[in-house]
């Protein structure tokens, strides 16, 4: 019989980990996704469920877990990663972050395997430079809403870097800045989501603050790339890793663009801005260039056309 190599992906069920587990399946790994499906959905798990390499285990990382004897790679994107959903249970957030992160970090060692942690561009927090490179160490609130996310994955990042130090863990750390795409839940909250369906519905669309704050978006298939691409460097090579698109837009200016791609009526409202928004946003891809050869491929246009046809069907 054909032995394939194992991929254990954490959060395979959410919106990024959907993505990751199709790209994997069709590089012909055996992929088991644990989900505790928080925030991940089950209709992505039925999408992938065709597939016989495919296997779906109900599981919280707070849990240990030990239902596999071989594992090649552990992929770890288990984490709410909305703002509204982080915050809706914050302690059970920097709890998935740092007690889920050991617990899986524990199973690379156990395994000898590779391990990638999905970190994030909110570990810059409220940057006082832009863009950011990996070598920011940050403006991050220890205490406000946000920080159970932003300290949370800090915290991963300390773990990977420790294993890798302590432990020699073969740890690999990207730091995923905003991604849209198909697949996004109609209730995911972020804001690409939220103005589409809204677009669409000809309902208003709600900015929060000024809208002059400014976020860069990457489609979510450059982003598996660059990801695949993280795995494959050679052990001893841990990053962190910035994978995000430079294309910096205001969150007015990405209304206005998802009203005219979607041939909407809607109208602009403006809400209060959530305490500790980051003003600024936009990823240094530097050192992805010249470590990964990576650099993102789909304009937002594009890329918001596909995710614009995409929620025409699922809403
Ligand atoms: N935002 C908005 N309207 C929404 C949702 C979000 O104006 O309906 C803003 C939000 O305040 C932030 C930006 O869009 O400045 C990106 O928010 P998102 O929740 O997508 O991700 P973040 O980068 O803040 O984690």
């Amino acid at each position: 019989m054909k032995s394939h190599k194992t991929a254990l992906v954490a959060g395979g069920a959410g919106f990024i980990g959907f993505h990751l587990c199709r790209r994997l399946l069709d590089e012909g790994l055996e992929v088991v996704c644990l989900d505790n499906l928080q925030t991940g959905s089950l209709d992505n798990i039925q999408k992938l469920s065709g597939n016989p390499l495919f296997r779906f285990v109900n599981h919280d990382i707070l849990q240990p877990y030990s239902g596999l004897q071989r594992i090649d790679q552990i992929w770890n994107l288990a984490c709410p990663a909305s703002p509204p959903h982080y915050q809706r249970n914050p302690i059970n957030t920097t709890k998935t972050c740092v007690i889920g992160t050991l617990n899986l970090l524990e199973l690379a060692q156990m395994h000898g395997c590779p391990f990638l942690q999905a970190s994030t561009s909110e570990v810059y927090g409220d940057a006082a430079i832009n863009p950011q490179p990996e070598s920011y160490y940050g403006n991050v609130n220890p205490i406000g809403i946000r920080s159970c996310y932003d300290e949370g994955k800090r915290c991963t990042e300390i773990l990977c870097m420790d294993f890798f130090r302590q432990n020699r863990v073969n740890v690999k750390i990207v730091r995923i800045f905003n991604t849209y795409g198909p697949n996004m839940a109609v209730g995911d909250g972020r804001v690409v989501s939220n103005f589409i369906v809204q677009a669409l519905g000809n309902k208003p669309i709600t900015i929060y603050g000024d809208g002059s704050q400014t976020r860069s978006f990457m489609y979510v298939e450059d982003l598996v790339e660059g990801m695949m691409r993280m795995m494959d460097t050679p052990a001893g090579f841990t990053g962190p890793v910035n994978l995000g698109n430079p294309d910096e837009r205001s969150i007015k200016e990405l209304a206005s663009l998802i009203i005219r791609l979607s041939g909407s009526r809607s109208a602009l409202i403006y809400q209060p801005l959530p305490s500790d928004d980051p003003h600024r946003r936009q990823p240094d891809i530097t050192l992805a260039g010249k470590a990964l050869g990576w650099s993102p491929a789909v304009p937002l246009e594009d890329g918001l056309r596909r995710t614009i046809d995409y929620f025409k069907k699922s809403i």
